[in-house]
């Protein structure tokens, strides 16, 4: 008999080191070309994606609610809480270091800590806006092209300044 469970049609996504839930989901939507809210259904977590892709963790996400999507993605429970703050975080601005995405493309959690100004391995400071134009950066989940989406500068183009 086949295994016709819908749930093992997604395509797997290996989360990064670092990587924030909210790029993480939105590179599984992409991936599977799902909107937040059906990502959410077939999870059997509605309107929960939709929140945890805006860094709105308040509830915390649950182990429960975490582990319906574990099943979906094909994750362990583990691998999804690392893409979870381990500290307070802000919601906003949106920040980013320009040398790091230019080294791997990614939205880090780490950039939303209160207590992370700068990149502590680039010793630059974090961007919370776009060098070129001001705009602000949107939420992480899209970022599917990598730049600024006002003038179009590349986050890796991004040059943070020192200090
Ligand atoms: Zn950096
Ligand atoms: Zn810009």
């Amino acid at each position: 008999m086949l295994d016709t469970d819908i749930k093992t049609w997604l395509l797997p996504i290996e989360p990064l080191e670092g990587e924030s839930l909210s790029h993480f989901l939105g590179r599984v939507r992409r991936r599977n070309y799902l909107s937040t809210s059906a990502l959410g259904e077939l999870a059997g977590i509605r309107g929960v994606v939709t929140r945890w892709e805006k860094f709105r963790h308040n509830p915390f996400p649950s182990d429960q609610e975490l582990t319906a999507l574990g099943n979906l993605l094909g994750l362990e429970l583990s691998q999804l809480k690392a893409m979870l703050p381990s500290e307070p975080m802000k919601l906003e601005p949106i920040r980013l270091c320009g040398a790091c995405y230019g080294e791997s493309p990614f939205h880090r959690i780490e950039w939303q800590y209160k207590s992370r100004w700068k990149c502590d391995r680039h010793d630059l400071k974090l961007l919370c806006k776009c060098p070129n134009c001001g705009a602000k950066f949107k939420i992480p989940s899209l970022w599917d092209f990598g730049k600024c989406d006002r003038c179009g500068l590349g986050f890796c183009e991004m040059k943070n300044t020192r200090n």
